[in-house]
């Protein structure tokens, strides 16, 4: 059994702007019933407990960084979830375990999921960012288990098409150049 427990940081939100700290429960840190449910920010140690539920997206693992987006966060303020957090960590030792990866946080920032050149660097993404790479084909975005992404057929222009594509949806006024 694998518990949750949160990293956080200050994010911005996409649609009301309000800024704050928020925390986006993740399963990415190594944790027993005894840790589940902590918060961890910039500067904590942690361990990372695989990366399973993420998609490698980039050809070359920037080590000893490790640029993964986690999602979803949900705003505090107008509650719209689905939003995406870039966090850099920085692997403290060498483990040759994919399961077991002591590392710090060095920053937790607001991710732009529809801006292609914001996936430059980044090395691992969550599933569930992914599967936007469907929509609005596959409009249900929160009804997917059983779609598991297909990865050599999607490319990150689908994943960040599909999430503008979104976003004009649920924000209407957000509507900007959908070359
Ligand atoms: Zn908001």
């Amino acid at each position: 059994m694998s518990y949750a427990t949160y990293i956080c940081g200050t994010l911005r939100c996409l649609r009301c702007g309000h800024v704050a700290e928020e925390c986006v429960q993740t399963k990415l840190i190594r944790a027993d019933v005894n840790s589940a449910g902590r918060e961890y920010r910039q500067g904590n140690s942690v361990v990372i407990d695989g990366l399973g539920d993420y998609l490698g997206i980039s050809q070359l693992i920037h080590n000893p960084m490790l640029n993964v987006v986690i999602g979803d966060w949900d705003c505090s303020s107008c509650g719209l979830n689905y939003q995406w957090a870039k966090v850099c960590f920085q692997l403290t030792e060498i483990t040759h375990r994919s399961d077991f990866m002591p590392a710090t946080i060095l920053s937790v920032e607001s991710f732009a999921a529809d801006q292609i050149a914001d996936y430059v660097g980044v090395d691992y993404i969550q599933d569930l960012l992914a599967e936007f790479a469907r929509y609005p084909a596959l409009n249900r975005v929160n009804a997917l288990p059983e779609l598991r992404l297909q990865m050599p057929q999607t490319t990150i222009e689908q994943v960040a098409n599909g999430y503008r594509h979104w976003i004009n949806d649920i924000i209407p006024s957000s509507i900007t150049d959908m070359a």
